[in-house]
């Protein structure tokens, strides 16, 4: 089946044909400026290739409600021209396909449930630490909605004892995007992550925080495996440090038995950074399978 996917960014727009098996026959990345701009181009790529199915991860936020008026549509987003654009509309303006429409972390959880590391398995919980924070949750076999979908991301923190940093995040200040994301670290100590490797404290501080949110993610959903991308985690040692960090917190009460094997429990994602862009092409699968 000669499926499209459509990684939706806030810098870039990547679309590729693929089909069920995880295999890709094309893929173009078109820059994000206005939805004038870029949605015209999106829209000709997808027809000009007799896509049958689309499967889009979108960055947020976004309206899932399907009961919504404003399903489909991006929300208060930091991209301003964006704001209260209504997406999936346009896209089926002009295209009579089916489709699937989800976070851009959803979207990275079920390419790695359905073509990577997590194969076969019904929870997972996927993370990403970039300039902003993000969580998709899978849940008993099926992505997590609620009445809106879940920010957690911003999960408020309990302050390091030696962070005075007062927190990126405009509206908690001191929540996980605000203290752990990429922008906070560049913020508080005025290089980039990657340019802090001889900084000992900076990543003693983002283990913590990092640690803190996974803790409370295996409290909440109990997931088999959890896993975390983004731009920061290629840091050298970080994930040991999160580790030993996650293990002190938990303080060996949580009955995750994966736990006793954490080096294989928190990992890192596992298709080349194409987990995106595989998840949209899983969401215009199963956008296809629920439509016959
Ligand atoms: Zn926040």
């Amino acid at each position: 089946m000669k499926i499209g996917a459509l990684e939706a960014g806030g810098t870039k727009m990547v679309c590729a044909v693929g089909d069920e098996t995880g295999k890709f026959t094309d893929r173009v990345s078109i820059p994000t400026e206005s939805p004038e701009i870029t949605m015209p181009k999106l829209i000709e790529y997808f027809k000009s290739r007799d896509v049958e199915a689309l499967g889009i991860g979108c960055f947020g936020p976004i309206d899932l409600n399907r009961k919504s008026e404003t399903y489909g549509y991006i929300l208060k987003t930091t991209k301003l021209k964006w704001i209260d654009f209504d997406f999936l509309g346009t896209m089926k303006k002009e295209l009579d396909i089916p489709m699937g429409f989800d976070t851009d972390v959803n979207g990275s959880v079920l390419g790695e449930v359905t073509f990577g590391q997590a194969k076969g398995l019904d929870t997972v919980v996927y993370i990403t630490i970039g300039t902003g924070v993000g969580a998709g949750v899978y849940i008993n076999g099926r992505l997590l909605h609620g009445a809106a979908h879940p920010e957690a991301g911003h999960i408020l923190m309990i302050r390091h004892p030696k962070d005075t940093y007062e927190g990126w995040c405009p509206y908690h200040g001191i929540c996980l995007e605000g203290m752990a994301s990429g922008s906070a670290m560049k913020d508080r100590w005025g290089r980039p992550a990657s340019e802090l490797t001889d900084n000992d404290l900076a990543w003693e501080i983002e283990a913590d925080y990092l640690a803190q949110a996974i803790t409370a993610f295996i409290y909440t959903y109990a997931p088999q495996k959890i896993i975390i991308g983004g731009g920061v985690m290629h840091s050298p040692g970080l994930f040991e440090r999160i580790h030993s960090e996650v293990l002190k917190k938990d303080n060996h009460y949580a009955s995750v038995k994966e736990l006793d094997d954490i080096k294989n429990y928190i990992v890192l994602p596992s298709l080349n950074d194409d987990q995106g862009i595989m998840g949209a092409l899983a969401l215009g699968y199963e956008a296809a399978k629920e439509s016959r």
